[in-house]
């Protein structure tokens, strides 16, 4: 089971998931996966770049609000005082890590990606020994376990892979002995380290990542990811107010919605419970009497193809281009093997049929840095004007429609763009791959709520049943 950040906001939030926890615990051998309490991660980053830039105060500062904000949830939660004061002990021994790692950076002014990583994973370092003392409170037995000694990954922070097998390893040792105990792990998310050590982190949301990680690795029978909407719906709830739960999803259309932005699952989540099949559910802790969607090989069809709509906001559409590069061979091998080098995920690729135009969405995060390396692998081709520009445009979204029975289903390319004709939406770039269980389209920002809205209406994602 995992809890995100607002399943463990507060004492309240946290002593409810706890519940759940204790519940299942009954019935079932389970390992627990926290996130930070919410909005803690953001400011533990921002803080950091606040160091950066010489700010010796902004590390101390947060500091003393998260020492105030943890030992508050614990006073609530854990009525032992001898274990009460022990996690009070770890609190502190964690934010004084935290304070030299800040004062480093402000003294230095500089701040290294495995810095960074050493920060933002203080929250979930912070959280899962009160989570694991407030289980205890309720009578579970309970240890923290920090997933640096269970999550084996590579070294590129800020976004690191595991390695299945060094983890399986790893986590059978460490955590086997604990269930076999007839205790409840809990774990940090978000984080784990390389094979000497250094802790790294998944990327952001990425304790949804580690829950599968984990569940795959102690061969799971099946993976509850907790959170604060119920389950999957069939648009983000914030932009589209009749939005439904999804009863039932394959493994393929949860991947393409979370990868085209929709954000309760880590883009990453499902990949490691493939090989087994493991059913991953999204519940609400909320309301866990209600079901929530279950994430399955195959899920469960519905009628008319279209399951769910999802749209990813922080992109930019970068193109290059100019009436020179028809002809040029390399353009394209070149152009990918920039952002293969800068590591700079490409979500969409259109060309035009002239050739005479290439663009492609990278996350905003990326884009000055790929609009740069491009300029600087073209320098001689647009100093020849081979190549006439290379432009990057960051007021754009990307819009995705979602089904695996689209395949076959003729027709639905032609009802998303006429809905989106009658709202006058228009359309900068399309693409549908050939597995065709997704189409694409990049839309100026603006236009991303009347997109959503419009196709919403136009498949009847509304009049769903919930469970
Ligand atoms: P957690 O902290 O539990 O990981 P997140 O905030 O990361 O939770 O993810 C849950 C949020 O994802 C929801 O509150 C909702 O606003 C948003 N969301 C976006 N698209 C969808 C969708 N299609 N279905 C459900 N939630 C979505
Ligand atoms: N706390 C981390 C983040 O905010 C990981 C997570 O919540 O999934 O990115
Ligand atoms: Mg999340």
């Amino acid at each position: 089971m995992k809890f995100g950040g607002t399943s463990v906001g507060d004492a309240t939030c946290i002593r409810r998931s706890a519940e759940i926890v204790a519940n299942a615990s009954r019935e079932h051998s389970l390992a627990v996966v926290v996130s930070a309490m919410s909005g803690v991660t953001n400011r533990l980053i921002d803080a950091a770049h606040q160091a950066k830039r010489g700010d010796r105060d902004a590390g101390k500062t947060l500091a003393e609000a998260l020492h105030r904000q943890h030992f508050e949830a614990l006073a609530m939660l854990v009525s032992n005082e001898k274990s009460r004061m022990q996690v009070q002990h770890r609190i502190e021994e964690i934010l004084g890590e935290g304070s030299r790692l800040y004062e480093g950076t402000a003294l230095l002014r500089e701040l290294t990606p495995r810095t960074l990583d050493s920060i933002s994973s203080l929250g979930e370092r912070l959280c899962a020994p009160v989570v694991s003392a407030a289980l205890c409170d309720m009578g579970v037995a309970s240890s923290a376990v920090e997933a640096t000694e269970l999550i084996v990954t590579d070294s590129f922070h800020g976004g690191a892979e595991p390695q299945a097998d060094a983890t399986r390893q790893r986590s059978h040792a460490r955590i086997g002995p604990i269930l076999n105990a007839g205790q409840v792990p809990v774990v940090t998310g978000f984080i784990g380290a390389t094979a000497d050590g250094v802790l790294t982190t998944l990327g952001r949301g990425g304790s949804d990542y580690s829950a599968t990680i984990l569940g795959a690795a102690l061969d799971a029978e099946e993976i509850i990811i907790w959170t604060d909407v119920e389950g999957v719906l069939t648009a983000d709830p914030r932009l589209v107010s009749e939005a439904r739960t999804i009863a039932e999803i394959s493994y393929r259309e949860a991947a393409e919605l979370a990868y085209f932005g929709a954000k309760v699952l880590h883009p990453k989540t499902l990949r490691p419970v493939l090989p087994a099949g493991i059913p991953v559910w999204i519940r609400n802790s909320f309301a866990p009497e209600k079901l929530g969607t279950k994430i399955t090989q195959h899920g469960r069809s519905i009628g008319g193809g279209v399951k769910a709509l999802t749209a990813i906001r922080d992109v930019a559409l970068i193109s290059v281009g100019g009436p020179g590069i028809v002809g040029v061979p390399d353009v394209v091998g070149r152009t990918f093997s920039t952002t293969a080098q800068l590591r700079a995920e490409v979500l969409l690729i259109s060309q035009s049929s002239s050739q005479n135009d290439i663009c492609f969405i990278v996350a905003k995060a990326h884009a000055q840095a790929t609009l740069e390396a491009l300029h600087r692998e073209f320098a001689q081709d647009l100093a020849h004007q081979v190549v006439e520009h290379i432009t990057m445009d960051p007021n754009i979204a990307i819009v995705a429609v979602v089904g695996e029975n689209m395949r076959g289903t003729p027709g639905v390319a032609g009802r998303t763009f006429h809905a989106l004709g009658r709202e006058g939406v228009n359309i900068i770039a399309i693409a549908q791959g050939s597995s065709e269980t997704n189409i694409s389209f990049v839309v100026s920002d603006q236009s991303v709520k009347p997109a959503l809205l419009a196709t919403h209406r136009e498949f009847g994602l509304g009049k769903l049943t919930s469970n």
